[in-house]
């Protein structure tokens, strides 16, 4: 891999007509380089069979193809598989595939580790290193198909990282989905997931994308999501909520809440009154997402004193929020195994 060349993947086609003019080439140039990059997925010029012999050995010359190595895989009883891959400067980042009966969802990360300090999560203890480019983003689709019999069908922006924090670069990765020459991948069966950088959620509704949004809620609460998410302190739950109702109505799609059971902290009565005064008010969903403990990770501070919340009182939880009209969803815990579950990529790495 050359670390030196310009990466071609992770330009949209807007970007690829503008250097293809820059270069003096006919702008449909542009539409040929996508399709074979996106939709052919080659890895080397020369393969570009209906571009000429001196634009592909002018091309090869400056601009690079390739973003990621493979690393490694590891597959869990359940189906899940983990992908490690590797960036040209080094880092290591995962991907996750994890199949259903109607689904192939692809967990992609954004950035290596993540500069946030969710209390819950492993990939928060690993810190953080730097963001991913669009075409990192990206490759790890185009890779992670070579990685799995079926169609990938959805994309979760829920991996490493926090993608409204490498915001340009998640853009750019969900303008490529977004094109219409795209085969396979379509906004409608793509999540961004954020921790709540509200002005970042008002610009992407704004874009007019509508990549399906969620927010990891954890707490109606202020005091309470401060001590789990401590990123609530710059950008508080208020905001946040005005900005996903914001995104709601501009984008004309279902908000999903996402909220970790942890016990004693969210799993309270008073936690179930507040969920159900909130959906009433923002159309959304609930994913309730068993917590996955990270006492083995011997963390210190606030994480050291977060528990997972039983099986019953989650049981519990959510019948009392689905007798009360709230769509509420129990989260899998696919590959807690091979630590691909949520919250816990990076954890090999410590
Ligand atoms: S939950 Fe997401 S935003 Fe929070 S530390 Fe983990 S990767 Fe970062």
């Amino acid at each position: 891999m050359n670390k030196y060349k310009t990466q071609l993947k992770g330009l949209t086609l807007e970007e690829l007509q503008s250097l293809f003019l820059e270069m003096g080439e006919a702008k449909f140039r542009a539409l040929q380089v996508f399709n074979w990059m996106y939709n052919f997925r080659v890895t080397s010029f020369d393969k570009m069979e209906n571009l000429s012999k001196p634009l592909r050995a002018k091309l090869k010359e400056n601009y690079s193809l390739i973003t990621l190595n493979f690393a490694s895989s590891e597959l869990s009883a359940g189906g899940t598989k983990k992908l490690i891959f590797e960036t040209a400067d080094g880092n290591k980042i995962e991907s996750v595939i994890i199949p259903d009966e109607k689904r192939n969802t692809l967990c992609i990360s954004t950035q290596v580790g993540c500069p946030l300090d969710c209390k819950f999560c492993a990939t928060g203890l690993m810190g953080y290193k730097k963001n991913l480019s669009a075409g990192e983003i990206f490759d790890q689709y185009l890779l992670a198909q070579q990685h799995t019999e079926r169609d990938i069908t959805n994309i979760v922006y829920m991996g490493m990282g926090e993608p409204l924090l490498n915001y340009n670069a998640t853009l750019n990765s969900l303008k490529i989905f977004a094109e219409a020459l795209t085969k396979g991948i379509t906004l409608k069966k793509t999540i961004v997931s954020t921790s709540g950088i509200a002005p970042k959620i008002i610009e992407l509704a704004d874009t007019g994308l509508k990549p399906k949004l969620a927010l990891s809620l954890h707490s109606c609460f202020e005091k309470t999501r401060s001590k789990i998410m401590p990123i609530n302190e710059k950008y508080s739950l208020k905001e946040n909520l005005e900005a996903v109702a914001y995104y709601a109505m501009k984008t004309k799609t279902r908000i999903t809440f996402e909220y970790i059971m942890l016990k004693g902290l969210n799993d309270r009565d008073e936690d179930i009154k507040a969920l159900i005064k909130l959906t009433n008010q923002i159309p959304s969903k609930i994913n309730v997402i068993p917590f996955n403990s990270l006492q083995h990770m011997h963390p210190t501070g606030f994480s050291a004193s977060l528990f997972p919340t039983e099986k019953n009182r989650i049981e519990a939880f959510v019948q009392k929020l689905r007798d009360n009209d709230v769509t509420v969803m129990i989260r899998d815990t696919q590959g807690d195994d091979i630590a691909a579950a949520c919250g816990q990529l990076a954890l090999k790495f410590k």
